[in-house]
């Protein structure tokens, strides 16, 4: 049977299994963790249902206590991976039908998880399904799905299973990005930076308060300061900080508070917004007033200022496949004299790591930061010319006709990082909106046809490899 008419007849089939799937709530619940339920109940039900699915069909299934599963057919060396994840992010009361419950609507399925990425692995494995009854697969191969449970969190999942697992797919594409293909992907490091603010003995306004952004990935939109003004210095300071249109300004009993408001955006294109942050803080340094932070004040403007590309810490690179370096404060938040920043920075493929210690961070150290990290991905790259982005290309374009997009490079992370010689395939079309992790996430079935007839054709060419 050809591989589009299979998708048709096992289409209802699928569907069945994604509301099935999608109706275990699958998000990390701290509150039913135990030694076989690391992430909760919810998770490990919805792993198991999985792992169930595959065992039916006859496949081989192994559950890791929990953390992660897999599924594999064959017993060759040569070994073929794909590696989605069965957890999702939580939900919020924007959805406009039962988000654990999957509704069929206007060619699309409505549920949370439906692209993210519950749909998406039901697709791998009814590819596998296809290689398996077909028997496509030679002696010599191996194919293997691995199911994280805890992607959405800290990856403690694929972290698990890394370390128990006897052995990794030789290569293997990730259906939980974007098609047509990620080839590469920068360098990542999460980082905290505290600084230990000395106050002067003289300043003009008591800083009281000091507090914005919410995550360290993106860019912040606002952000806001409560200082204490002696009475005679209230007009001097009103005055100076009325000159710049980027504060607002509101009257307080003992003060002033002072707010700025940028544009947010995800940190891995911070060309895009505009931080409130760097707005309060340089605004406070240009405004020529004296703060009870001003040491602070004067460091902050010396390594960040409003750049986000490390060209004030020295450390401005640059490559042709990736681009520039960025980094994000994402937060800021004063604690007695304790000045504490939640950051981000995304280095191109061709730097490493040391580097980015060695030019980033001992500078920040030297003026007075303290450096503690939180996470760090190393870059992702295989190259265009690599036969698995070839092959992968071509399944692709046999199947949706679309020789425009071409692979991608990218600032983000994806859960291809994990594994050696990966890269993303899918499932998000480049005509589709991006609705993972939002209110009202749902795929098409159309999509969803496409997307396993994909995976068939990808897994029969990289077989050929
Ligand atoms: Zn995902």
């Amino acid at each position: 049977m050809k591989a589009r008419e299979y998708v048709r007849k096992s289409l209802e089939k699928m569907i069945e299994d994604i509301e099935m799937l999608v109706s275990h709530a699958s998000v990390y619940d701290v509150s039913s963790i135990d030694k076989e339920r690391p992430f909760g109940t919810n998770v490990a039900e919805a792993l198991n249902a999985f792992l169930n699915l595959a065992e039916k069909m006859g496949m081989e299934t192994r559950n890791f206590n929990g953390y992660a599963g897999d599924v594999t057919i064959g017993h060759g060396k040569r070994m073929i991976g794909m590696l989605g994840h069965i957890d999702v992010v939580n939900v919020t009361d924007g959805w406009k039908t039962p988000p654990f419950l999957v509704v069929k609507k206007n060619g699309n399925l409505y549920g949370r998880g439906t692209s993210d990425d519950k749909g998406p692995l039901v697709s791998c494995l009814y590819a596998m399904k296809y290689i398996m009854e077909n028997k496509l697969l030679p002696e010599s191969h191996s194919i293997r799905l691995i199911i994280g449970a805890d992607e959405e969190e800290e990856y403690r999942c694929i972290n698990y299973y890394l370390k128990k697992v006897e052995r990794l797919p030789d290569l293997s594409f990730i259906p939980d990005a974007n098609f047509p293909l990620i080839y590469a992907e920068k360098g990542l490091i999460d980082f905290d930076i505290n600084f230990l603010n000395k106050k002067q003995e003289y300043y003009q306004a008591d800083v009281l308060e000091l507090q914005g952004g919410n995550a360290r990935n993106i860019v912040p939109s606002d952000a806001r300061c409560k200082i204490a003004v002696l009475g005679s210095e209230r007009e001097c300071v009103r005055n100076a900080l009325n000159k710049f249109s980027e504060l607002k300004i509101r009257e307080t009993v003992d003060g002033f508070e002072l707010l700025s408001e940028g544009v947010s955006c995800h940190a891995m294109n911070p060309e895009k917004g505009k931080s409130a942050i760097a707005s309060l803080l340089c605004g406070m340094k240009e405004s020529g007033i004296s703060f009870s932070i001003q040491h602070f004040l004067d460091k902050y403007d010396e390594v960040f200022g409003r750049t986000f590309d490390g060209s004030l810490l020295g450390c401005a690179m640059h490559d042709e496949i990736t681009g520039d370096l960025t980094v994000n404060v994402g937060t800021i938040c004063m604690n007695g004299d304790i000045i504490e920043i939640k950051s981000n920075v995304r280095y191109p493929v061709s730097n490493s790591y040391d580097e980015i210690m060695e030019r980033m961070i001992k500078p920040l150290e030297k003026v007075g930061f303290n450096y503690k990290e939180i996470l760090a991905i190393d870059p992702l790259y295989i190259e265009k010319s690599d036969p698995i982005v070839s092959s992968l290309m071509e399944a692709y374009r046999e199947v949706t006709g679309d020789f425009e997009n071409s692979e991608m490079a990218i600032g983000g992370a994806t859960y291809a990082r994990f594994l050696p010689c990966a890269v993303s395939f899918g499932p998000l079309f480049p005509w589709e909106p991006e609705l993972a992790h939002e209110d009202n996430e749902c795929i098409s079935i159309d999509s969803l046809e496409k997307i396993t007839e994909i995976y068939i054709i990808a897994l029969k060419k990289l077989i050929q490899l």
